[in-house]
């Protein structure tokens, strides 16, 4: 069994849970966080799986840059450019899903 059979976001980017689709490309798939922290929370992931933003950064760091330029199209319609984006890294940094996953965090503003 490879680490993606039992993978929460490799289910959604098979459509095999569903989602509400937000963008989705060959490399990427964006979709509403089912529990949203802003007005706008968009997760992005690769199609691919990987555990986080470091493993992702190493073996494809251009699928990382392509994400920044998602979540920056995502934010240019939804509140004129700005965006957050986190990665949570790491159980103790509040990763819950092991497949990296960037949140787009948009549609107000954030004051601190
Ligand atoms: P993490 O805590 O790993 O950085 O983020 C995981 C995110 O995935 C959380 O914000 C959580 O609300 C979201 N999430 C968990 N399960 C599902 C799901 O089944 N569907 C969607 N759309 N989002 C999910
Ligand atoms: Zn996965």
């Amino acid at each position: 069994m490879s680490q993606s059979d039992d993978c929460l976001f490799c289910k959604i980017v098979a459509g095999e849970i569903p989602s509400t689709k937000v963008y989705e490309d060959d490399t990427v798939y964006a979709f509403k966080d089912i529990a949203p922290k802003a007005k706008v929370h968009v997760l992005i992931v690769p199609r691919k799986h990987y555990a986080n933003a470091a493993e992702l950064a190493a073996a494809d760091p251009g699928t990382l840059a392509h994400i920044v330029e998602v979540a920056q199209h995502i934010a240019d319609d939804a509140f004129h450019g700005a965006f957050r984006l986190v990665f949570n890294t790491g159980e103790d940094a509040g990763q819950t899903v092991f497949h990296v996953h960037a949140h787009v965090l948009t549609g107000q503003k954030f004051e601190e």
